[in-house]
């Protein structure tokens, strides 16, 4: 009979013979620690952009409103990270995947209006060597 440990704590392993770890606890330690660099930022990166694109879908509800930017923070916006954006004259729309929010300020107060992804949006060219940074 094969003896097997478990390739995180080397606790003996009891029971199917294909088995790595004694838990899942221990699964999920030797995955994080063993996994490169690079791929946890991008595990983080993509865990980020779903939570925005959640908790824009879950603010707007009906294809546009309008949300205090605060509000969103504090429940974990990251308005750092975007899938991509629409620029226009005036602004430019940052999406995630398909939400998006215009960055406003209504009396001081930063706001994002936020709109579901309208088709016209499929047609629009970008180019990013011709957008002007705010400084
Ligand atoms: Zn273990």
């Amino acid at each position: 009979m094969k003896i097997k440990f478990c390739l995180q704590c080397n606790k003996e392993l009891i029971g199917r013979s294909d088995k790595k770890f004694c838990d899942t606890d221990c699964r999920s330690s030797y995955h994080n620690t063993n996994r490169p660099m690079h791929e946890i930022t991008i595990k983080q990166i993509n865990s980020a952009l779903r939570k925005n694109r959640s908790l824009l879908a879950h603010f707007c509800p009906s294809g546009k409103s309008t949300v205090k930017k605060e509000v969103l923070v504090q429940l974990g916006y990251r308005v750092d990270l975007f899938t991509h954006i629409f620029p226009f004259k005036n602004g430019a729309y940052f999406f995630c995947y398909e939400f998006g929010y215009l960055p406003i300020v209504d009396n001081g107060v930063h706001k994002m209006l936020i709109v579901h992804k309208q088709e016209y949006m499929n047609t629009l060219t970008f180019n990013p060597w011709k957008i002007k940074l705010a400084k």
